[in-house]
């Protein structure tokens, strides 16, 4: 073989043993780099997933809308506008911090049948329903919250009155009234036969309460029951609160300005916190 050739050969040959070395010790280095690269994880236990809790479903529900304009003030405060309004005031108050889940049976100013209002909160599986009003009296002096929860029979003459006017809602966005006084004594008896009856007054209590303890200004008396259509749904404990009367110049004044809205919605969110508490303690 010629010199030349053979010293390429030699040269060919310790190239190939330098780069066989050189694999070797990648080899050899790899694992500790993919050690350095992914630590190996600490051996646990093993846990079984927690379930996540789901936040409770609050259905709030802001009276009338579109063509039902609710309760006129004396300045034309519609109560359509009023209680939209504290709706989403009190639906920011409730999802801080993911406490809750809320769902509005209407969210724009569209008119929602009673007996929709009831279905949405129902297939929505809501766990509390708050049907959020204002009212109008004759006398323009009275003025002040006042809470209330279904019953076949009125607790008054006014309440039964205030349930008439709401539940003429349906037709008076053209609507047939849906709600015969047989429907709700229905309504009631599931409702009795699953506890909703009693949870929806503890409900109203503690709105009550919350209001007195947050100086909302409320009527006397101020739980009382009627059959109000939108008050329904067996399962869902219930209440409608009416805010204040837009027939009462000081009333409609402190429902239109932001803070006092703000004050309402803390309020009810703090009696839906109280609500729940209760329904622990009791669980
Ligand atoms: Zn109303």
């Amino acid at each position: 073989m010629p010199a030349l050739r053979r010293r390429d050969l030699c040269a060919a040959l310790a190239a190939l043993a330098a780069g066989m070395a050189a694999v070797a010790r990648e080899a050899d280095a790899a694992p500790k780099k993919r050690a350095r690269q992914l630590p190996a994880p600490a051996v646990r236990p093993a846990t079984p997933a927690k379930p996540v809790a789901r936040a409770r479903l609050i259905a709030l529900d802001p009276g009338h809308g579109g063509r039902d304009p609710g309760a006129i003030g004396a300045r034309g405060t519609q109560e359509k506008g009023v209680v939209l309004a504290i709706a989403r005031q009190l639906q920011a108050q409730l999802q801080a911090r993911g406490a809750y889940r809320v769902m509005l049976t209407r969210s724009g100013d569209s008119y929602v049948p009673l007996r929709e209002r009831v279905a949405r909160a129902q297939a929505a599986k809501a766990d509390l329903f708050l049907s959020l009003h204002a009212d109008a009296h004759p006398d323009s002096a009275v003025r002040g919250a006042s809470v209330y929860t279904l019953s076949e029979g009125a607790s008054d003459r006014e309440a039964a009155m205030l349930a008439a006017r709401e539940n003429r809602a349906d037709a008076m966005a053209g609507f047939r009234f849906a709600h015969q006084p047989d429907a709700i004594a229905q309504a009631l008896f599931s409702m009795s036969q699953r506890g909703t009856v009693n949870d929806s007054r503890r409900l109203a209590n503690t709105i009550v309460q919350s209001f007195a303890g947050n100086g909302v200004r409320l009527l006397p008396r101020t739980h009382r029951q009627a059959g109000f259509a939108v008050l329904t749904s067996p399962d869902i404990p219930a209440a409608l609160v009416e805010l204040g009367y837009l027939s009462n110049p000081h009333d409609e004044r402190l429902l239109t300005i932001s803070q006092h809205q703000m004050a309402l919605a803390r309020a009810l969110r703090a009696s839906v916190d109280a609500h729940f508490r209760a329904a622990t303690r009791k669980a």
